[in-house]
């Protein structure tokens, strides 16, 4: 029996594309091979790749002066590609500044280790309150190497209801989408680099997709490792090593589900009703509640808390609601370690019938409790 999976990364993946990765494990494309035996410089991989990229480029209508890569290490490698590409000095040499925006356990951790090449200077945040609000952004400041932002905050639950003010490329804006790729529209030509894992909205882990505006490529540090540098990936069409083959195979399928959905701007208005109809369920709630500001609340990550103002009790309620949405095939409804309480994660394939079977099971659990 398949589940409602919950899961904020790895997470769910549209029922269609497993079944069809499954009918070609052996065989795709008449090749007589799995996907995961080919070459990656051979002729089936190669077409898997392009179509791979221009369905990406298609769906989010990337501008033909951006580049698309596919490489390894997760959303966290961007973390240091991102300042050793754009800004890193020699040893010794006072540190470019780089402006961070604090807005979540991933955007700290980003700045964190940026630092070990930029001063990463934090222009605002919301760590006063917990990160249940995006802060009111400040214009680039001209000096800065770069300006950071996370686009989707995957374990508080924010998202940013607008971008940053206008001042951009001369500061390249440069966002952590991992969480919100392909969920709405985005307009591309405003960042000068967007990347994202692909193990919450795209496809399985293993494979990061970063994009790039051209004029950022080819600045790294001299002593940046080959497999950390922009160009030298970009120069070689991602295929400068093995790159994740099957993740962008799979990634490949996810995009062609997305576009046969009716492409991203659906997937939005399909997000927005799931949300809304968690929202207010929520807002009507007299057990649960969402910890997060209005104008903020992300489409694809909801925590929620219990209303329990003891603590022992209230932990013990909220184990018990997570053991019991399992055993009803609700899974992976624990909040994060460092939040607590429930977070339902609804990426582009969880369908609305998951989140309405969550709803269900939600006032069942509340009924009992009154
Ligand atoms: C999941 C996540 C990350 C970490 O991704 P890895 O691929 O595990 O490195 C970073 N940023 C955001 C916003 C995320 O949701």
């Amino acid at each position: 029996m398949r589940v409602y999976n919950f899961s904020p990364g790895p997470s769910a993946l549209p029922l269609p594309v497993l079944e069809r990765a499954a009918a070609e494990m052996t065989d795709a494309n008449g090749s007589g091979q799995s996907v995961m035996e080919m070459s990656h410089r051979s002729g089936d991989f190669k077409a898997i790749i392009e179509k791979t990229e221009a369905l990406l480029r298609e769906l989010m209508e990337i501008p033909p002066n951006y580049r698309v890569l596919f490489l390894q290490g997760g959303a966290s490698l961007q973390f240091s590609m991102v300042p050793l590409n754009l800004a890193a000095v020699e040893p010794g040499e006072s540190k470019r500044t780089a402006a961070y925006i604090e807005t979540g356990i991933w955007a700290k951790k980003a700045a964190e280790e940026g630092a070990k090449y930029v001063e990463p200077v934090i222009r605002a945040g919301s760590a006063d309150k917990k990160y249940t609000y995006i802060p009111e952004a400040p214009p680039p400041d001209p000096g800065d190497a770069y300006y950071h932002i996370t686009l989707n905050n995957t374990i508080v639950g924010t998202r940013w209801p607008s971008l940053p003010p206008a001042g951009f490329p001369a500061v390249p804006l440069v966002a952590d989408i991992s969480s919100s790729i392909l969920s709405e529209p985005l307009d591309v030509s405003r960042f000068g680099i967007l990347y994202a894992g692909a193990q919450k909205n795209l496809g399985p882990a293993g494979t990061t997709v970063v994009i790039i505006r051209e004029d950022l490529i080819g600045h790294a540090h001299p002593r940046t490792p080959a497999l950390l540098r922009y160009d030298i990936h970009a120069g070689e069409g991602s295929l400068y090593n093995t790159p994740p083959c099957y993740g962008i195979y799979i990634t490949g399928l996810v995009l062609e589900w997305l576009r046969e959905l009716g492409g991203v701007r659906t997937m939005a208005k399909l997000n927005r009703e799931k949300a809304e109809l968690l929202y207010s369920w929520l807002d009507r709630s007299r057990l649960f509640y969402s910890p997060v500001e209005k104008p903020f609340r992300s489409l694809m990550n909801i925590p929620f808390l219990s209303r329990v103002a003891d603590g022992e009790k209230r932990k013990a309620l909220e184990e018990e609601f997570v053991k019991k949405a399992a055993a009803a095939g609700l899974v992976n409804l624990a909040g994060h370690r460092l939040v607590g309480g429930m977070r339902a994660s609804v990426y582009n394939a969880m369908p609305i019938e998951g989140v309405a079977a969550l709803i269900r099971f939600m006032e069942d659990f509340e009924r009992s409790r009154a």
